[in-house]
């Protein structure tokens, strides 16, 4: 079978697909507070494209598909979207879809989703207080959030994860709490080293909380035990007392897992990243729209493979930022 190899013989079974830059919240290490430069409509791909593109992927081996953005659930259809992808044929089968989101369209829409076939979820909450959520989102939203974790889970998906941007004078005293409500729950939480990538470049290296220091604080309420087999994941696990329930931290400045990164990225504007971190994108909108074949879109996936780099530089002499904001390139 043809797999996506880049020059570091690193194969490629993840796509992550941006369905939408739009956002129904206004995290700052994420978006700016106003003034977005929104996607024109017409420059983003239609579902028929955005399938298709996933599509030749599947064939090429890519085995999972993560639904994100902007806000994934702000996609008018969704669960079109998800019941297409989920039903695509690839050489192990049909690929595992997920989604990252911030939960608020989850009451109307979870149900619907897992029928669908989406088969896990992660949401993201950097906060248990409702003035600080405000603050960090610029929407006063938090209870919407969490009827939004309660309705994942009475959907029945499992597990579900929580994702948490950890910033100094902001949440980074709120770590074991998110430990102990996720316990509770049985959600299992993921602790985010904030990367340079909000729209206001104010990323400060000195500043972030890393890997280190999360783990320190929570030593302070758990016994910590690490797991391992971390695979292409980019989470590192712990035992949380031991156990059942893991914590995990995704230190992608500190310890970056590029040498086993398996990712590819889709913008909700047809355009191909490596990386995250990438200068350049490839235009398979383009292609698409050019009424080409799928040798053609192949060749797209490939051409965006070939320009991957060993890592993402972060902490390099000559790293710059990504003119995108997070939202504009899909978590
Ligand atoms: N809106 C959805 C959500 O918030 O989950 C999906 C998109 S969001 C861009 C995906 C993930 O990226 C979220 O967990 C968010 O916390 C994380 N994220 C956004 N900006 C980040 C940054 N500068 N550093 C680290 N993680 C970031
Ligand atoms: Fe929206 Fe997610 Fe970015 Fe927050 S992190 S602004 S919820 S896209």
């Amino acid at each position: 079978m043809t797999v996506l190899v880049d020059r570091f013989g690193r194969a490629h079974h993840d796509l992550r697909i941006s369905l939408t830059d739009r956002c129904s919240l206004r995290c700052t290490y994420c978006m700016p507070a106003e003034g977005v430069p929104w996607l024109a409509r017409p420059s983003m791909l239609t579902t028929d494209e955005l399938v298709r593109v996933a599509a030749v992927a599947v064939g090429l081996g890519v085995r999972e598909i993560r639904l994100t953005g902007g806000e994934p659930l702000l996609r008018p259809d969704v669960v079109d979207v998800v019941r297409r992808l989920a039903t695509l044929e690839g050489p192990s089968g049909p690929p595992e879809v997920s989604m990252t989101t911030n939960g608020l369209r989850m009451p109307a829409l979870a149900g619907d989703l897992r029928a669908a076939g989406l088969a896990r979820v992660n949401v993201s909450v950097d906060t248990l207080d409702p003035e600080r959520f405000a603050r960090l989102t610029r929407r006063d939203k938090l209870p919407d959030v969490l009827a939004g974790l309660a309705a994942a889970a009475d959907a029945g998906f499992d597990p579900i994860k929580l994702n948490a941007v950890v910033m100094r004078g902001v949440n980074d005293d709120e770590v074991i709490d998110l430990v102990r409500f996720a316990v509770r729950h049985g959600y299992q939480m993921r602790f985010i080293e904030q990367m340079p990538l909000d729209a206001g470049h104010t990323w400060d290296r000195g500043e972030m909380v890393d890997q280190a220091e999360i783990l320190e604080r929570l030593r302070a309420a758990f016994r910590l035990t690490p797991l391992d087999g971390r695979g292409a994941a980019p989470a590192e696990l712990w035992l949380v007392d031991d156990g059942p329930a893991t914590v995990g931290v995704i230190a992608s400045v500190t310890a970056p897992f590029c040498g086993s990164c398996d990712r590819l990225r889709l913008t909700a504007d047809g355009q191909l990243r490596s990386c995250l971190f990438a200068r350049t994108e490839t235009d398979v909108r383009a292609v698409l729209r050019s009424g080409a074949d799928d040798a053609s879109i192949e060749a797209a996936l490939r051409d965006c493979l070939a320009g991957k780099k060993a890592g993402h530089g972060i902490g390099e002499p000559g790293f710059v930022q990504p003119d995108r904001p997070m939202s504009a390139i899909g978590g």
